[in-house]
């Protein structure tokens, strides 16, 4: 007699595995492109379970870096490349890694291995116990200079102040999200992207994770201090309004505070009569109100241009080719 099996009923059908993305900017890195290709395929080879890609960003480099990381694909068809037509800034090439990533929970990483990859596995641990979003914690950030350590502090003490989503100390964009939370991240259509502020503000179920921070393996940071100081602008406008409103309630208790003054002179005057002296006060007054206006109106500007850039509606990015395994070079 025979028999006939309906395989599709029987779950024969090993399940899927699930796919973990991790997105890479590159700028200017292509001394360490062979020790994190290294470093990162390590750390695969003992993760069975799962199934991986990397999403390599080439944002604009001026070195070899777009070359070695086609050298990748080669090597290894998990590896895709993602060619950015100019240097576009951290923000938006990882916007363009996880546009593009496929992967079931997707992992931003730089490519300097400042944090280490032994704790990808960390993050898809929390992730498999039900966590949307793992976020990593720098406990130790030795190996950044006192300055760097101190502004950073106060940097995120100003943001949280300021804004009504707050992003928690000492966490760079270094965790995991699963498929949902990308999807939102997806959703938001702003074209200045801060991303600790947009990782913040989709919320989800979020779980920390604690490690130490590392020196940059190889090359140099491509952030000076101006380049950090304009971030943190954009950062606290792109989330608060408080710095404009501010002004309002200056204005107020400065009026206020004039007001009484103004009472004080006009009944003075009727009692000990006029008295001329008073210039020096008088400049004083009015330079340093002049500059408080000029304070309050670079502020308005600083919003103004930033909804001049966004009114532009251009994209964030913008990709030159797509290099990937069997499709060499697909151009977009
Ligand atoms: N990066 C980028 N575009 C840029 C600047 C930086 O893609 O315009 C990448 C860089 O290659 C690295 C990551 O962003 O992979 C973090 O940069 P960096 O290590 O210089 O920042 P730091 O760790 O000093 O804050
Ligand atoms: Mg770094």
């Amino acid at each position: 007699m025979i028999v006939s099996v309906d395989h599709s009923l029987s779950g024969a059908v090993a399940p899927r595995k699930k796919l973990v993305s991790v997105v890479v900017p590159f700028y200017n890195e292509g001394d360490g492109v062979d020790s994190f290709y290294r470093a990162i395929t390590k750390i695969f080879e003992k993760q069975c379970d799962f199934e991986f890609e990397v999403v390599c960003i080439d944002d604009g480099s001026r070195d070899d870096t777009l070359q070695r990381l086609i050298g990748l694909i080669d090597r290894d068809q998990r590896f895709r490349v993602v060619e950015l037509s100019r240097n576009f800034g951290k923000e938006a090439a990882l916007t363009a890694g996880i546009d593009e990533a496929l992967g079931d929970a997707v992992v931003p990483f730089d490519a300097d291995l400042q944090d280490p990859p032994e704790l990808i596995p960390v993050l898809i641990a929390a992730w498999l116990k039900g966590a949307d979003v793992v976020q990593a914690r720098r406990i130790d950030r030795g190996a950044d200079s006192y300055l760097k350590q101190k502004t950073a502090v106060a940097f995120y003490r100003a943001f949280n102040f300021f804004s009504p989503a707050k992003i928690p100390e000492n966490v760079g964009d270094f965790r995991l999200m699963n498929r949902a939370a990308v999807n939102a991240l997806k959703k938001l259509p702003e074209r200045q992207r801060f991303m600790k502020g947009l990782f913040a503000w989709i919320g989800f179920n979020t779980v920390t994770v604690d490690y130490s921070r590392n020196a940059r393996a190889f090359g140099t940071t491509k952030f000076s201090g101006w380049k950090l100081w304009n971030f943190a602008i954009e950062g606290i406008t792109s989330f608060s309004t408080v710095p404009l409103k501010f002004w309002s309630y200056l204005g107020a208790l400065g009026a206020l505070l004039t007001f009484s003054y103004a009472v004080f002179i006009v009944v003075r005057t009727m009692i000990f009569g006029v008295d001329v002296p008073g210039y020096a006060s008088l400049l004083v007054a009015v330079l340093f109100f002049g500059s408080l206006q000029l304070i309050s109106v670079g502020v308005l500007g600083e919003y103004l241009g930033r909804i001049y850039m966004e009114t532009k509606q251009r994209p964030v990015y913008l990709v030159r080719h797509l290099h990937q395994r069997n499709a060499d070079a697909k151009q977009l």
